[in-house]
């Protein structure tokens, strides 16, 4: 399948989900879904829109307001659409509205108004000479239903505005005043807890309940369920009734009506960022469930100027906190092996911000946790975070399933990911380890690859010291090595004064060692010095290489698949995100130096037996010149240096790639130049 045709399928997907949420939540008032769901896909929808707006169609989600009418009431239609509001999630977002604003109305300067946003069911009020004739729901945004025998039970809706001194037109014809039903979560409580003691089903949240009661057709069921109005807008046949949002509010309240005192102006953005940061926590101590806040361009008659687009005005936008969910795309399941040779899956998803930071990656515990949630490939998955701090995959959004997900199988993503190794999965157990590998052997061999030469070089810490540090209990993880002490180490048989001094030394000398050993000492599979040497030049700091992507891994050259999963899984791992973390507490904090020397940018092969040195003081001499030292011919393979002859296959790729063949005379006079 072409991109555009996988754009296609998966915005006709994403409609019909949508509609079919947006069904559930206005006309059954029983969301299968959160908000946080429904926003998160919606917002995938619209940038797909955007991207192609060949494929809007005209029953989108993004193009519709509200949903079908339920039947049963009279229809109205409104004197001016109910229109819904564009949502925006950050300050940059903000920014950006205003950017668009000015745009339009180049020169003039907006004052903004803003108010909390509550999270109820839209009604427009209908006063004739200040009497209440008619109660609207918001509907479609074009036609709602006459609800009026209802909300007259709601005891905060007046049936006669109040008379007060300077707003007297009010009560002289049509005067609109459009606001929310709510139900106050008190009240909700109070009626889940009765359900409870009578066995019946809870509700759901208090803005469904509030929309279903309204929607009754029995008035005495209305009137048992306890619902307020909270007004946001007034509407006159004459605009210039009212100047500004700000008088509308200042005129409800004159007129008897409940509106939201928390409301404002501000004269700079600055300000109306306060206030959203202000109300972040502050709103859930409201009576009432909101669901951000909506600013808007003070004056009346600049809103107007400002128009829709689609079903919403320019002039007001819906800020959205940060919510605790979210959906995106499980990328990739990889697997990554634990300090006790558990092998452990963790999902990769498309970056996704969840309650304010951006989610990568949840670990899946095991195989029968990946049986049970049923997570596939290419799915679309819910996030969440647990506690606010580890994101974990909820579930999985069926419906969204692609044709080509399959199912995940543990052993053959093992043996694909970790072919040199063998596993098995004890009776009775869930999890899947390294066959014949034991904690404490594992462990041996990760701080002894870590002391080693080749990562952090210190040489006093050989393996029989650290089979004596990790039997003596002194050393449980990598990070724990900076925290032995002299003392410590005496109370063992094979330490005396000199050597334990030594050694607390050599590694208190290790706190700042290069990046590219310490990733290397990480003992990060398939990541040999080259690899590491590699992506520390690609990422420059344990941060970035930390947050990178699978996509990211893969573009770095010299960087396969297999080896990208395995980086990604190394840090999805929450044991070795708590490592990282744990290194850092400890004050080890590796130093990236950028490359400098002539051989930067050159990579080499070295082939065969060299007189004058060792491979490996080939490597040293030529990574200390900047170059890269592979162990095979690739395409970015600048030099083939032959110790002896080389092989027709080694031939054949270095003519391909275009590598150039050298003597070891040849080698050691490039060295020398
Ligand atoms: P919206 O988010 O676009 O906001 C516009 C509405 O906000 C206005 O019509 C008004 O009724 C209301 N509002 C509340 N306080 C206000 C204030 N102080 N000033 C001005 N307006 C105020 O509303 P929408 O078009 O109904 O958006 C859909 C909402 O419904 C989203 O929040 C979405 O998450 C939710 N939804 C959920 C599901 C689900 O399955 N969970 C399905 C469909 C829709």
């Amino acid at each position: 399948m072409t991109q555009s045709q996988l754009n296609e399928e998966r915005a006709k997907e994403l409609r019909d989900i949508l509609s079919k949420y947006s069904y559930e939540y206005h006309v059954l008032d029983m969301p299968s879904v959160s908000d946080a769901v429904y926003d998160s896909l919606f917002s995938e929808l619209k940038t797909i829109e955007a991207a192609h707006p060949e494929l809007i169609t005209s029953d989108s989600p993004t193009q519709r307001v509200g949903n079908e009418l339920l039947g049963g009431f009279k229809k109205v239609t409104h004197s001016s659409r109910m229109l819904s509001l564009n949502d925006v999630f950050d300050r940059a977002d903000v920014e950006a509205w205003v950017v668009r604003m000015d745009k339009l109305l180049p020169g003039s300067k907006h004052e903004f108004f803003a108010d909390i946003k509550m999270d109820g069911l839209a009604c427009a009020l209908i006063y004739e000479d200040g009497v209440l004739v008619q109660a609207i729901t918001r509907g479609d945004s074009f036609v709602g239903e006459d609800v009026t025998t209802n909300v007259r039970t709601i005891s905060n809706v007046p049936l006669r505005l109040r008379e007060a001194d300077g707003y007297e037109k009010f009560l002289v014809g049509r005067t609109e005043i459009r606001g929310e039903i709510v139900m106050l979560k008190k009240d909700f409580n109070a009626l889940n807890e009765k359900q409870r003691a009578a066995g019946e089903p809870e509700f759901a949240n208090p803005r469904n309940l509030a929309a279903g009661t309204i929607r009754q057709l029995d008035p005495k069921l209305v009137a048992a369920r306890p619902l307020s109005f909270r007004a946001y807008d007034l509407l006159r046949d004459d605009p210039k009734d009212i100047p500004t949002n700000m008088f509308a509010y200042e005129a409800l309240s004159a007129l008897g009506i409940t509106r939201n005192k928390q409301a404002t102006t501000f004269m700079n953005l600055d300000g109306v960022m306060a206030f959203i940061d202000e109300w972040s926590h502050k709103r859930l101590d409201l009576p009432f469930n909101t669901d951000g806040l909506v600013v808007k361009v003070n004056d009346r008659a600049q809103f107007a100027k400002l128009g829709v687009v689609g079903k919403q005005p320019r002039a007001a936008v819906a800020y959205k906190y940060a919510a605790e969910q979210a959906t995106t795309i499980v990328k990739d399941i990889v697997i990554s092996i634990g300090r006790t040779g558990a092998a452990t899956p963790v999902a990769v998803f498309d970056p996704v911000v969840v309650a304010g930071t951006t989610v990568q990656h949840a670990s899946l515990h095991n195989a029968d946790e990946i049986a049970r949630l049923d997570v596939r490939i290419g799915d679309t998955a819910i996030i969440y975070k647990a506690g606010d701090i580890i994101p974990k995959l909820e579930s999985i959004v069926l419906e969204l399933r692609p044709k080509t997900a399959k199912p995940f199988h543990f052993e053959e993503a093992l043996a694909h990911q970790y072919p040199e190794l063998s596993f098995i999965r004890p009776e009775g157990e869930v999890v899947y380890r390294v066959e014949g590998a034991t904690s404490a052997l594992l462990l041996t061999k990760a701080v002894e690859h870590f002391a080693s030469k080749g990562a952090l070089d210190i040489d006093t810490l050989g393996e029989k010291n650290v089979v004596a540090l990790v039997d003596a209990g002194l050393v449980k993880d990598l990070a724990d090595i900076y925290t032995i002490t002299k003392q410590q180490l005496l109370e063992l048989d094979r330490f005396a004064d000199i050597s334990a001094g030594k050694l607390v030394d050599a590694i208190a000398n290790k706190k700042a060692p290069l990046l590219e050993r310490f990733v290397y000492g990480l003992g990060i599979r398939h990541v040999g010095t080259q690899t590491a040497i590699d992506l520390v030049n690609a990422f420059g700091s344990l941060e970035k290489l930390q947050a990178a992507t699978i996509d990211q891994l893969k573009a770095v050259d010299g960087v396969g698949e297999v080896v990208a999963e395995s980086v990604a899984a190394w840090f999805a791992d929450p044991d070795n995100e708590a490592l990282i973390d744990k290194f850092a507490k400890l004050g080890v904090k590796p130093v990236f130096e950028k490359k400098t020397g002539k051989f930067v940018g050159q990579n080499f092969v070295v082939t065969g037996t060299l007189e004058s040195m060792s491979r490996d003081e080939a490597a040293d001499t030529i990574r200390a010149l900047g170059g890269g030292f592979q162990s095979a011919v690739a395409k970015d393979t600048t030099y083939l240096v032959a110790g002896g002859k080389v092989g027709e296959s080694k031939l054949k790729k270095a003519t391909t790639y275009g590598t150039k063949i050298l003597s070891e005379q040849d080698f050691l006079s490039l060295l020398e130049k």
